[in-house]
């Protein structure tokens, strides 16, 4: 097999697999069952010409389906210089197990077209977007019944746009044609908070971690999160949202960001919107002045901090460098970050790792109430919210004509407003997120073969999975 797991003697499958593994040798599943829960039910790939300035060019792009136990099959679609066949089935198996454990009622997939983006204009990655977009329509991996993609690497809302009005053109009759895809722009069927849903999924996921204080001593932290040291690499759409939360919410210090072109480091803590704004801009995190700027940004992920985020690529913790991690716990926004071998002197070192398959899980659960607001045709709240305001100020009416009193005017304002679409997806993120720990914890609680969040995660999922696959059977 290719081994694409850059600094890994296996492949990103294999590394998968490897981990989950670890969580049926400590379950009592039935070999068939295990295989069945493992296996990648099919892989399209396509091979499509595109007509770009006048010469044609040919693109190839993959849409794995890992699981199809519940339908539909979820998972983005990547646009990277670097993608294959065992990288998108690697992804889509994670996606499978990603959904079991955050309770999102959908089968697993992942899409890939090997592209750089930045090579090409706005209008010639609208003609490869459509043109990809009815390859897989034609081959039956999209609908909104059957498989559904959403943004991941390199593609994002406007992409998006693009599928969903490709699929619409393909089948007018279909009445929930926008469902077909999901992280939309607002105005065209999305929703509010799909965009920073990844990023603020993880700082949710940390905030969780924070509630355990016999979490944080063994991850020989103490206190909460506040004040915390952080080390980011990828200061794209999840790596941004989190780190921004982290900054302005949880006031945490990030000092080391790692972007492709190097690292930049300053202890006193860098500030996401300018390092932000200052990227787009130029295109590059090199030359921004309030930061040392390293070459070779990858030493940057040995840095000495509190929690260590990678939120870039797969395999950037190997066993080459797992030893030298300083970081006194990883949260894994990216998927893959970390390799399974990696993972094992992590694991022996006593480092803590809250895997991809949880941390990041904040994307698929929105992607879900996006589905659920398409396939309803209604903005979430739209029936409630005035009746709720209503509401809320008879109760207070009632409160001040028994007790004679007025209350402070900040309860006033909360009692009185009605939640909106905003307000309602990130409950329900937060709450999913929290329920998603609390199960993984459960299982390290109270299974003494379980030492590790990253096998927990798996129990979880393998257990809920397996459920499945008995309730239903095998047709
Ligand atoms: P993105 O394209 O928006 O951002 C990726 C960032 O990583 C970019 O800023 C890029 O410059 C940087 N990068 C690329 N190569 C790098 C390198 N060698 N070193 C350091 N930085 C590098 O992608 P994203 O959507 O933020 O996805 C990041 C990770 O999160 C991926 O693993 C993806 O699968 C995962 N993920 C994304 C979502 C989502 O909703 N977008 C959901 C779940 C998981």
């Amino acid at each position: 097999m290719k081994n694409n797991n850059k600094g890994s003697k296996m492949s990103f499958s294999e590394s998968v697999n490897h981990m989950v593994d670890r969580a049926l040798s400590v379950l009592d599943i039935d070999a068939g069952t295990a295989q069945a829960l493992k296996a990648c039910n099919s892989t399209l790939k396509v091979n499509f010409p595109v007509d770009i300035d006048d010469h044609i060019e040919v693109f190839t792009g993959w849409r794995s389906v890992h699981s199809i136990h519940r339908l539909p099959a979820k998972g983005g679609i990547r646009y990277a210089p670097i993608v294959d066949e065992d990288e998108v089935e690697a992804l889509a198996a994670l996606m499978t197990y990603k959904c079991a454990i955050v309770d999102v009622p959908f089968g697993g997939s992942k899409g890939g077209l090997l592209i750089d983006p930045n090579k090409y204009s706005r209008d010639e990655l609208e003609l490869i977007t459509r043109r990809f977009a009815r390859e897989l329509v034609r081959k039956g991996f999209l609908s909104p019944a059957t498989n559904v993609p959403a943004p991941d690497m390199g593609t994002g809302e406007r992409e998006m746009a693009w599928i969903a009005d490709t699929y619409k053109h393909l089948h007018p009759e279909d009445v929930n044609y926008s469902g077909c895809v999901t992280g939309k722009p607002v105005a065209h069927g999305g929703i509010r908070g799909r965009t920073e849903a990844t990023g603020r999924g993880v700082v949710y996921a940390m905030r969780e971690f924070f509630r355990y204080p016999e979490e944080i001593k063994k991850a020989g932290l103490d206190g909460g999160l506040a004040g915390k040291t952080v080390v980011l690499q990828g200061l794209g759409n999840v790596g941004y949202h989190a780190a921004k939360l982290l900054h302005d919410e949880d006031n945490c210090k990030i000092i080391a960001i790692i972007e492709r072109d190097g690292a930049l480091v300053n202890n006193a803590g860098i500030n996401i919107d300018n390092i932000h704004h200052y990227n787009i801009e130029n295109k590059t995190v090199k030359g921004y002045p309030d930061a040392e700027f390293i070459e070779d940004g990858k030493l940057a992920l040995e840095l000495e901090c509190d929690i260590l985020v990678p939120a870039a690529l797969e395999a950037q913790i190997t066993e080459v460098n797992a030893s030298r991690i300083q970081a006194k716990i990883i949260f894994e926004a990216a998927n893959g970050p970390v390799t399974f071998e990696g993972d094992e002197v992590l694991r022996a070192r006593g480092i803590p790792i809250i895997p991809d398959a949880y941390v990041n899980a904040g994307g698929v659960t929105v992607s879900y109430f996006e589905w659920i607001r398409n396939l309803a045709h209604i903005r979430f709240g739209r029936m409630e919210r005035r009746y709720d305001e209503t509401r809320g100020e008879n109760i207070l009416k009632a409160v001040e004509a028994m007790t004679g009193k007025e209350p402070p005017e900040w309860v006033r304002q909360e009692l009185v407003r009605g939640a909106d679409e905003l307000d309602l997806v990130r409950s329900g993120l937060d709450d999913t997120m929290r329920l998603g720990f609390q199960q993984i914890k459960e299982v390290l609680d109270n299974n003494d073969k379980v030492s590790d969040f990253r096998t927990a995660a798996f129990v979880v999922a393998v257990n809920k999975l397996t459920r499945s696959y008995q309730d239903i059977g095998v047709y």
